[in-house]
Formats: structure tokens, C-alpha cells, sequence
């Protein structure tokens, strides 16, 4: 392969190949659960279908369409909502993958494991192409954006590839204070950030339980954090740092809303949880949309 057929490889949109399904319950709802993956077409984005609802409604991945950030992202649209979708949507950028249809038969993707790795190892076994004459859609800053609140901090430079700086920060002797950097590539992706678990810790599973979250959840899709141990189940910690791993997990995810290829940022991140990953997402998103209305970069970055 010339370099220039690598390059022009490396900058076309993508989606699958095959359909490919996964079943499971749901981690919040704990509802039973279906998930499809089907090939779309370019320029058609990240979207999730309600096949449970009449007239199958799609509601996009997009940052416009997050109604709520509590403990997960969900997305909705009119009626039709999605619960949880960071870890799928963390998978298909993990991956490269610009376009994609992802059918549920329930208002939350399966936990799986509570990890990214079943949905990027389906993603995978279902073939990537790309689209040769539809190139990526790239997130370009021009200079530094940067968000805080209640002592969480985010930083985003341009840069030459994708980068994540990840600071967890948490008043708990077994996880005081973890980081991980990570630098985007797929290999690099499935074996370090993509089987790192969600987690809680064991004083909030009750009121988690309580107001309706964590329904699904269980020591089989996720690590609880007790006061002076770790409950895992049998495999125990993939990781030893495996909890700042998964927060660049969701980073990931919650980014994707973007909808853009996020090759060409570095970011460092401090305390980061769902609502604040989806006001930094907003505040990215504002910087490239008010780059390329610039005419000079307009031409380039369409
Ligand atoms: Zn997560």
C-alpha cells in the first residue's frame, strides 16, 4: 500500500460491514435488552433506533440530543429515550467508526460486563469499510478550551492525534488519587481503556437502588468499591488503576456526541464524571463550529 492510499485510508469515514447483535440486561433499568449494530451510510453519524416503539424513532448521538447525566448519559428524542450510552458509543470511536446504526429493543443497551470490550469485539468481528470518497469529519480547535466546575477541570489543546490525561480524585483510601494517559490507536484502546469496568462505591448502592438507578447492576458488570476492599467478581481487578481507565472510557464516550473525529485534540481531564464530560463536549464542539465558519479554514474543515 502506497503511503498516499494508507492516508487516504486513514481519513475516509467508516462504518461496519455486517449487522452483529448483543443481549443482556440493562445496567440502570435492568431491563432485557437487544443490540444491533447495522451498517449505515456516510455522513449519516452515530444513531440509536427504538425497535420497541412505533415507527422504530431514531434519536441521533449527538450533544443536542443528552437529556439527562445522572450516572450515565442518556439521549432522547419526543418520547423515545436511551439510557446509558456512553460505553457503546466509547467502543465505535475506540474503533474509528463515523457511521452507525445501533438498534435497541429496550431504553438501555445491554451492561455486558460493564466494560467497552464486548461492544468493541463485536464491532470488530463485523468488519470495518470505509467510505473513499467521504472524508472524516474532524474536531479542529485553534487554540486552548477549557471548562470548570465544583473542582473539576478540563483542558483541550490542539494537537496532532487523540490524547487523554485522566485525573480521578476521591476522599476514599483505596482510590485517593489515580492517572492514566492514554493515546488513541485501536490496539492500544481494546487492550488498555476498553475492559476497564464502571464502578460505584458500596455506600451508594442503596440510594443508587433507591432512586431507580443501578437496577441491573451486580458484581458480574461492575467493581464495588467498599470501605477497605474491593468486591469484584471472581476475576477480580482487570487493572489496578482500572477505575481512571473506565473514567476515559465514558470521556470517550460522552465525546463521541460530538460527532466528529476527535484526532486532532489533547485533553486533559480532572474529576470527570457524565454532566461535566458533556459541558466540556458543548464547549469543544462551540470552538471547532466557530473555526470553520472562519472562510479560510471553512475550506478545509467542511
Ligand atoms: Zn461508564
Amino acid at each position: 500500500m502506497s503511503d498516499r492510499t494508507s492516508r487516504a485510508k486513514v481519513l475516509a469515514q467508516t462504518t461496519i460491514v455486517e449487522e452483529r447483535s448483543l443481549e443482556g440486561i440493562g445496567l440502570h433499568t435492568g431491563c432485557k435488552t437487544k443490540l444491533t449494530f447495522r451498517p449505515a451510510p456516510a455522513n449519516s453519524g452515530i444513531r440509536f433506533f427504538r425497535t420497541d416503539l412505533p415507527g422504530t424513532p431514531m434519536i441521533p448521538a449527538r450533544l443536542g440530543f443528552v437529556v439527562a447525566t445522572v450516572r450515565g448519559t442518556n439521549l432522547g428524542l419526543h418520547e423515545a429515550k436511551v439510557h446509558t450510552v456512553e460505553h457503546v458509543l466509547s467502543a465505535a470511536t475506540g474503533l474509528g467508526i463515523d457511521n452507525l446504526d445501533i438498534l435497541v429493543t429496550a431504553n438501555e443497551p445491554p451492561a455486558m460486563d460493564g466494560s467497552a470490550l464486548p461492544f468493541f469485539q463485536t464491532l470488530l468481528q463485523a468488519g470495518l469499510k470505509t467510505f473513499p470518497e467521504a472524508p472524516k469529519r474532524r474536531l479542529t480547535i485553534a487554540e486552548e478550551v477549557t471548562y470548570e466546575d465544583k473542582g473539576s477541570t478540563y483542558r483541550a489543546v490542539p494537537c496532532g492525534h487523540f490524547e487523554i490525561d485522566a485525573t480521578l480524585i476521591h476522599d476514599h483510601p483505596l482510590v485517593p488519587r489515580l492517572s492514566f494517559n492514554f493515546r488513541m490507536d485501536s490496539g492500544g484502546y481494546a487492550a488498555q481503556v476498553a475492559p476497564a469496568r464502571t464502578f460505584c462505591f458500596e455506600h451508594e448502592v442503596q440510594f443508587l437502588k433507591s432512586q431507580g438507578l443501578a437496577q441491573g447492576g451486580s458484581l458480574e458488570n461492575a467493581v464495588v468499591i467498599g470501605r477497605d476492599r474491593f468486591h469484584t467478581n471472581a476475576e477480580g481487578l482487570r487493572f489496578p488503576d482500572e477505575f481512571v481507565r473506565h473514567k476515559i472510557l465514558d470521556l470517550i464516550g460522552d465525546l463521541t456526541l460530538i460527532g466528529r473525529s476527535l484526532f486532532g485534540v489533547k485533553i486533559e481531564a480532572v474529576r470527570c464524571g457524565h454532566a461535566h464530560n458533556i459541558e466540556f463536549a458543548k464547549r469543544l464542539n462551540a470552538a471547532a463550529t466557530k473555526l470553520r465558519r472562519q472562510p479560510a479554514v471553512a475550506a478545509e474543515q467542511r
